[in-house]
């Protein structure tokens, strides 16, 4: 049967250079980075490397770049991490974001609330970007950190990330963008996004799972998540994972080295999908990634289907069908499906909960093709016939 993978928002295989590129650290050279002998320095040499190539690929400096276990870390750390620095006893630093954030940002940000740092959670408009006025609105005189993701994980919106780094930047507030749906497919030019820190994740640009980056631009202070060594300059404490850095740096610039080609090459076949759904679709459906209307993420298209007459549509039970018939896509964000509520960036644009429990993530990627785009959309027609009668 044919197979078709269109989740390449919830991760991409590794490619088969980049293991090439690993390999021998898996292996040979398994050193320790921090012992003093000759293989621990041997390490060290590699892992300052991965840091040199990596910083190179984001504008960065070297010292900027902390490596973690992927975004979620990233995240947690950029959040938790600010805060804890910015605050004093009596004075618990505030944080503004977004109610389409990823959870790696939400739940760390619902978790400080709940410790008595003053957090508001914006509303975003209709597309799922939050505008620059309303972060300007939002700061107060608690405000250390704006938290706002350069492209939506579950719909594709982009954020206005430059726009917003002005609106800081003239409030004296730090931004931090998390950038694992863009990292290494568009430009994450620290500079010219104007972002204080920024979160990538190797695995999500056919990089190994389990790596990613956390970019602090230097004299941002920052509490260390992880304690327990002084690795990291003392903000990430742990033996340092010297494979799945050389991976991040390998995999981060072979996708900065094709960035513009392959987002060309998957506007075109997100535009091929968004077009194919009035004919693939019987009955109504609402677009929810804005292709015509916003700035979007190339790899995205994600459509939820009202439910007809009196009967909504099973979300799982249309991903579920859809994988048996070789098509695998996600019903929102991968963490969070399994889970029976509806995708919170869903409700967050307006979708009424039923609609919003029956959505799907189409995601595209290097290896995808026209005819897989075509595949999908027929069987979706194919499924979706079959689930109404
Ligand atoms: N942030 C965004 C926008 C994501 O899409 C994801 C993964 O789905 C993460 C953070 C978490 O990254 P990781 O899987 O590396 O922990």
């Amino acid at each position: 049967m044919q197979r078709v993978y269109l989740d390449h928002a919830a991760t991409t295989p590794l490619a088969p250079d980049v293991l090439e590129a690993m390999r021998p650290h898996l292996t040979e050279h398994y050193g320790n980075a921090s012992s003093v002998h000759q293989y621990g320095r041997q390490a060290r040499v590699t892992l300052e490397e991965a840091r040199e190539r990596v910083a190179e690929c984001i504008g960065a400096q070297p010292s900027e770049i902390v490596f973690t276990s992927g975004g979620t870390e990233a995240d947690n750390l950029a959040v938790k991490g600010v805060l804890a620095a910015a605050s004093e006893d009596g004075a618990l630093a505030g944080l503004v974001t977004s109610a389409a954030e990823h959870e790696a940002v939400l739940q760390p940000a619902e978790r400080l609330q709940e410790e008595g740092h003053p957090v508001t959670i914006l509303s975003p408009d209709a597309h799922g970007a939050v505008p620059p006025e309303q972060v300007d609105a939002a700061i107060d005189e608690h405000t250390a950190l704006v938290s706002l993701m350069h492209a939506n994980n579950e719909i594709g919106v982009r954020t206005d990330i430059p726009a917003i780094a002005e609106v800081c930047n003239a409030n004296d507030v730090l931004l931090h963008c998390d950038a694992v749906q863009t990292a290494g497919l568009l430009s994450v030019d620290v500079d010219e996004l104007g972002v204080d820190l920024l979160s990538l994740s190797a695995h999500k640009f056919y990089g190994p799972k389990g790596v990613g980056a956390l970019f602090v631009r230097g004299g941002v202070d920052l509490g260390p998540l992880v304690e327990g060594g002084s690795q990291e300059r003392e903000r990430r404490g742990g033996t340092e994972n010297v494979p799945g850095v050389v991976g991040l740096a390998e995999a981060l610039e072979r996708a900065v080295d094709d960035a513009d080609e392959r987002a060309e090459r998957l506007s075109r076949l997100q535009r091929r999908l968004v077009d194919g759904l009035d004919d693939a679709v019987p009955g109504p459906y609402v677009l929810n990634t804005p292709v015509d209307d916003a700035p979007v993420a190339p790899h995205v298209v994600n459509v939820a289907f009202p439910p007809v007459g009196e009967e909504p549509l099973d979300g799982e039970m249309l991903i579920l069908n859809l994988d048996m018939s070789g098509v695998l896509v996600s019903a929102g964000s991968a963490c969070t499906s399994g889970a029976l509520e509806p995708s919170h960036v869903l409700t967050a644009i307006g979708l009424e909960r039923e609609t919003a429990s029956a959505a799907v993530r189409f995601s595209l990627g290097a290896d995808t093709t026209e005819e897989d785009v075509d595949y999908a959309l027929d069987t979706l027609h194919d499924t979706l016939d079959r689930m109404r009668e």
